[in-house]
């Protein structure tokens, strides 16, 4: 698994400068340090790039016709997805407080020209290999260590970025919650090494069966899972559901403590809305945990729709 720069092997720079000879000379000298380098010629061609193909490093000319430097470090600043992109300024503009002004807006660093390439080079370098740092720790704060699977406050930002684009485009966002039937008996008989086994199984069979990009399964605590189905109604999630349940008994793990069948089974609680702004996400996941409980309640081994689920999507198909 690839853990930083974005999952790409090298790192990838984006040169800004609105004077094609000022871009050519740094591309010249970086082309050798196995980066991959992206150049714009204005602003605003520039905070395009960057949102579209997030690059792990800027280096931002400051004075430049339309937009300016300063403007984009502020734009790349002030959105969750390029607000950790390291800004280096490469500028004329030697004043202490044109430095003061750039680092306030968020740059990393300040280079003024004419600079001394060997030094620039080694500047990039080193934040290239902090970047790196950070990408790993970002993506390691965000997995669970045992699975692999994204852990809880992965989940929670992905369903919170869900839950405002369904909102948008009126379409409805499923949550399944998941839980292993009697578990502790489980780690009791065959032991926690033996359980831990038994989780990472149930991740890779669970993961294997959800087919959309979009669709995400987390491992929500001890022994509890949850995925996010977007643009998926609550027949559709069902189906799903039951899909999850039968390949978890299709693997098979042998169970001999469990009180209703012989291998390890799994309980699941579906639960489907349209997002508004009335209405809000830990509503949907309360839902659906009272959907799991009832699942338990019922048996185990099943998934639980509660009907309302369906009236509610007969009545938008028919409105
Ligand atoms: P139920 O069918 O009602 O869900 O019964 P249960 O035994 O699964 O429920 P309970 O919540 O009492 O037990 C959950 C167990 O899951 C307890 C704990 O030992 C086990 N567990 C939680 N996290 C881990 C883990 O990371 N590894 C292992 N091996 N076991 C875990
Ligand atoms: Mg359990
Ligand atoms: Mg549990």
């Amino acid at each position: 698994m690839e853990l930083a720069y974005a999952g790409n092997s090298v790192p990838s720079i984006l040169v800004v400068d609105d004077v094609p000879a000022n871009v050519d000379i740094l591309v010249e000298h970086l082309q050798y340090e196995n980066t991959h380098l992206m150049v714009a010629l204005n602003g605003e061609d520039a905070v395009e790039l960057a949102n579209n193909r997030l690059p792990d490093l800027v280096l931002l000319d400051i004075m430049m016709p339309g937009m300016d430097g300063y403007e984009v470090c502020k734009r790349l600043k002030s959105k969750p997805e390029t607000m950790n992109i390291p800004v280096i300024f490469v500028t004329a503009r030697g004043e202490n407080y044109d430095e003061a002004r750039g680092l306030a807006l968020g740059a990393i660093d300040y280079i003024t020209k004419p600079y001394n390439i060997s030094i620039l080079k080694a500047r990039v370098r080193n934040h290239l290999e902090m970047k790196k740092k950070t990408d790993l720790l970002n993506h390691l704060a965000s997995i669970d260590g045992l699975t692999n699977a994204p852990n809880r406050r992965q989940f929670d930002g992905l369903l919170d970025q869900e839950w405002r684009r369904c909102q948008r485009a009126a379409k409805a966002l499923s949550v399944i919650m998941i839980d292993v039937d009697f578990f502790k008996a489980y780690n009791d008989i065959y032991g926690h090494g033996k359980g831990d086994d038994c989780l990472r199984q149930l991740v890779t069979i669970m993961q294997a069966a959800l087919e959309r990009p979009g669709d995400v399964l987390a491992r929500y605590g001890g022994e509890e899972f949850v995925v996010m189905l977007p643009e998926t109604t609550a027949p559709q999630a069902m189906a799903v559901a039951e899909k999850l349940r039968r390949q978890v008994n299709l693997l098979a793990i042998p169970h001999a403590a469990s009180e209703i069948s012989d291998h390890v089974s799994i309980s699941l609680g579906v639960e489907s809305c349209v997002p508004t702004k009335q209405s809000n996400r830990s509503e949907l996941m309360d839902k659906a945990d009272k959907g799991l409980y009832m699942a338990k309640a019922l048996g185990r081994d099943r998934c639980y729709l509660n009907i309302e689920n369906v009236l509610l999507e007969s009545l938008r198909r028919n409105q």
